[in-house]
């Protein structure tokens, strides 16, 4: 059996995300923004924060300021607001890893798949630690951040750029999402994209914006990559 949309791919690189990928991350994230979006008096629900997972922090505030002042918010503005939801995030400890993440690395780094992070987060409390919750996994140079990308997802730019650092073409790379905004920027680059059910948001959310699989927990992905790889291998 082949699954749907395999066949055209020659699997040399896995572009990944990270939180709600690599990290058990969400729920501390969308915790940080409503307590800074309320503590302004901005009316707003904590669920809605895990649907702008992947936009930049600028383009979240954004959404906020519109809704409650019908502008913008200035450069500034963006700056210092997200200074303090990131000291949120921080002040709440150390995400925990995801469960079997650390498996579904090692399956790719053991099939000779490059792996390339692929995250629209600048929250360097995080990004500090993966050399050492994921060693020898992310090579220096490997790692697109909101540092060196201009548009955050939905927009492709974060994955052409890992496309770029990876040397490949958009079929010879996988994208691994969590989120719905992730899950479109990896389809607009041309990706296989995977989608990992690791939150609240539900399957259907991930398959209306593209996804090729959709699993439902990372350990179910772990399971199942092995033969996933063999699917594309067969076709090569
Ligand atoms: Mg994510």
């Amino acid at each position: 059996m082949k699954t749907a949309g395999v066949n055209h791919i020659d699997l040399k690189a896995a572009l990944i995300d990270m939180d709600g990928v690599l990290y058990d991350s969400m729920r501390n994230h969308t915790a940080a923004w409503y307590r800074m979006a309320t503590e302004m008096g901005i009316d707003c629900c904590r669920e809605e924060f895990y649907l702008y997972e992947g936009m930049t922090g600028a383009a979240t505030i954004d959404i906020l300021f519109n809704r409650a002042y019908g502008h913008p918010a200035t450069p500034d503005e963006a700056r210092v607001l997200y200074a303090r939801k990131a000291q949120y995030f921080a002040e709440q400890g150390k995400p925990v890893m995801m469960p079997d993440a650390d498996r579904m690395l090692a399956t790719l780094r053991d099939s000779g798949i490059m792996r390339v992070l692929v995250t629209g987060s600048g929250q360097q409390s995080i990004l500090d630690r993966l050399d050492s919750d994921y060693p020898g996994i992310f090579l220096p140079g490997k790692r697109v951040t909101a540092h060196n990308v201009t548009h955050g997802k939905p927009n492709p730019e974060p994955y052409l750029k890992g496309m770029e650092m990876a040397g490949c073409a958009a079929t010879e790379c996988i994208v691994i999402e969590n989120a719905p905004l992730g899950v479109q920027a990896g389809k607009a680059a041309g990706c296989f994209t995977v989608a990992v059910t690791t939150g609240p948001i539900p399957r259907e959310r991930l398959v209306e914006s593209g996804a090729d699989i959709v699993y439902g927990s990372m350990t179910e992905f772990a399971d199942a990559l092995p033969h996933l790889i063999s699917l594309f291998r067969e076709n090569d």
